[in-house]
């Protein structure tokens, strides 16, 4: 009679003699009175059996830096935003003041050549 085992690479329960998981072949069992007492492992119900033959552990670390990247390239785009709706603002002051500088330059020269 085959029954659940725990796998020893992945940690998930593993029916028969190779884990479904990360396909980790399970050494031959050897029924022992230890592992005779041992209740069944209740996280085989938590598990979905159309989940993906990953484990969790190596998803989960992937998407998270995927969300992250995704805030970052977020704030990076608004930053960038800020910064281009400062420089507009900047560059048209400056052109306002050396306008009214120039026109200013002109005045004086023209009076002084008068
Ligand atoms: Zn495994």
């Amino acid at each position: 009679m085959r029954k659940y085992r725990l796998c020893p690479k992945c940690g998930h329960s593993v029916f028969g003699g190779r884990c479904k998981w990360c396909n980790y072949v399970l050494p031959p069992e050897n029924t022992t009175a230890a592992e005779e007492a041992e209740p069944q492992e209740p996280q085989v119900i938590e598990v979905p059996q159309q989940a993906p033959p990953v484990p969790a552990a190596r998803v989960e670390p992937e998407a998270a830096a995927k969300s992250n990247q995704m805030v970052v390239m977020d704030a990076q785009q608004k930053a960038r935003r800020i910064l281009y709706t400062a420089e507009q603002n900047a560059r048209e002051l400056a052109n306002k003041t050396r306008l009214e500088s120039d026109a200013r330059a002109a005045e004086i020269i023209a009076s002084a050549q008068q």
